[in-house]
């Protein structure tokens, strides 16, 4: 994918704030700390485009992040902060709720895993969840310039077995340092977005 033009179009907690381009869509979410600033901005070849979401109590927001003017990267504020109240924890649930259902725009979900680890329950949740919805998911696992070559095929494993994985949602393993993966998950994207 070549990218020749980024903006940050804008903030949404509700569907009246969601853009109306009509540009397809792509959501990324996942626990905080997972790196998913760091995946969409070795997507976006950008050195601090998006930041992290990870200070409990910071205003969480649907991020639309505009590219070559065709279409939506939507960063999903981080879940899983043990900090986070029941309260704001219900907020968020409603927010992606409303975008998940009522979004036609949106053409699949990439849900990050942290790589090193097996997937936490917050993750499983996640999954859970948006599986519900029965749209495209690409799971990326993250950081794994970390782990040993040799450890790949368990992580593999161990993500599949740990999400109970549908055969036809696919894992990608990823590293925003080394860039491993970054054409597999463009190619992902690219494909949903002809659908
Ligand atoms: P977010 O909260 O999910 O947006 O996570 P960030 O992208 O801010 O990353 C959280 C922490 O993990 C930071 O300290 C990053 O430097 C680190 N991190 C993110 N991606 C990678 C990666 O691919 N490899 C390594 N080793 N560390 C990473």
């Amino acid at each position: 994918m070549k990218i020749t033009d980024v903006t940050m179009n804008l903030s949404a907690v509700s569907a009246q704030q969601y853009p109306e381009q009509g540009w397809p869509e792509i959501a990324l979410a996942g626990r905080s700390n997972v790196g998913k600033s760091s995946l969409i901005n070795t997507l976006l070849q950008r050195k601090n485009f998006a930041r992290t979401s990870s200070t409990p109590g910071k205003t969480q927001t649907l991020n639309f992040y505009g590219v070559n003017e065709a279409f939506y990267l939507v960063d999903v504020p981080g879940y899983g902060y043990a900090k986070v109240s029941q309260k704001k924890r219900a907020e968020f649930g409603r927010m992606i709720e409303e975008y998940l259902t009522t979004r036609q725009p949106l053409k699949g979900i990439v849900i990050l895993v942290d790589g090193r680890h097996q997937p936490t329950a917050d993750d499983i949740s996640m999954y859970q969840f948006v599986s519900y919805y029965h749209l495209p998911i690409l799971v990326v696992a993250t950081k794994m310039d970390k782990v040993k070559k040799s450890q790949y095929n368990k992580t593999l494993s161990q993500i599949k077995q740990g999400l109970d994985l549908n055969q036809t949602d696919q894992i990608q393993l990823f590293s925003s340092q080394t860039k491993l993966g970054r054409e597999e998950v463009w190619q992902w994207i690219e494909k949903q977005m002809k659908h």
